[in-house]
């Protein structure tokens, strides 16, 4: 079985109202997202989500599903169980992180690119979760504790 299942369509709506209220430049990109059933852990820490610019090939694999018919720009990739334990709020926060990610070079022929953590992207977040600045880590702690138990029934 694939660890990877089409997401629902909850996380759709969630998608499409970070990206009208807070990403207007990535009108025009399509963005795929996938559930990971498997947990991913990145330097011993649990990664709740990523997003990944998509190469040429995996646009071509994609063309016949994205809307656009020329295949997808990014693919999000979130950890099924954090979706399935995150409130509300740490469902936009997480899908809020993972866009601004993404680096839109208009006026480009290859504008949907990305880029690492930097200092001004931290703030903008830092502001808009100050009430709960603890919230990935408290979402990775539980998210983790259920992924072992997941692993313990399946032998
Ligand atoms: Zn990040």
């Amino acid at each position: 079985m694939n660890r990877y299942e089409p997401v629902t369509d909850d996380v759709l709506t969630v998608l499409k109202s970070v990206r009208e209220n807070h990403f207007p430049e990535l009108q025009g990109a399509e963005i795929l997202c996938v559930f990971d059933t498997k947990k991913k852990v990145t330097k011993g820490k649990l990664e709740l989500a990523s997003i990944a610019a998509v190469d040429e090939m995996k646009k071509f694999l994609t063309m016949d599903d994205a809307l656009n018919g020329e295949g997808y720009d990014y693919i999000i990739r979130i950890d099924k169980l954090a979706w399935h334990y995150g409130t509300t709020e740490n469902r936009v926060r997480l899908l809020r992180h993972e866009l601004r990610h993404t680096n839109v070079l208009s006026e480009t022929l290859k504008p949907w690119k990305l880029r690492g953590h930097t200092i001004e992207d931290f703030q903008s977040e830092i502001r808009l979760n100050s009430e709960n600045v603890q919230w990935a880590m408290d979402l990775a702690i539980m998210t983790l504790a259920a992924h072992e138990q997941n692993e313990g029934s399946d032998s």
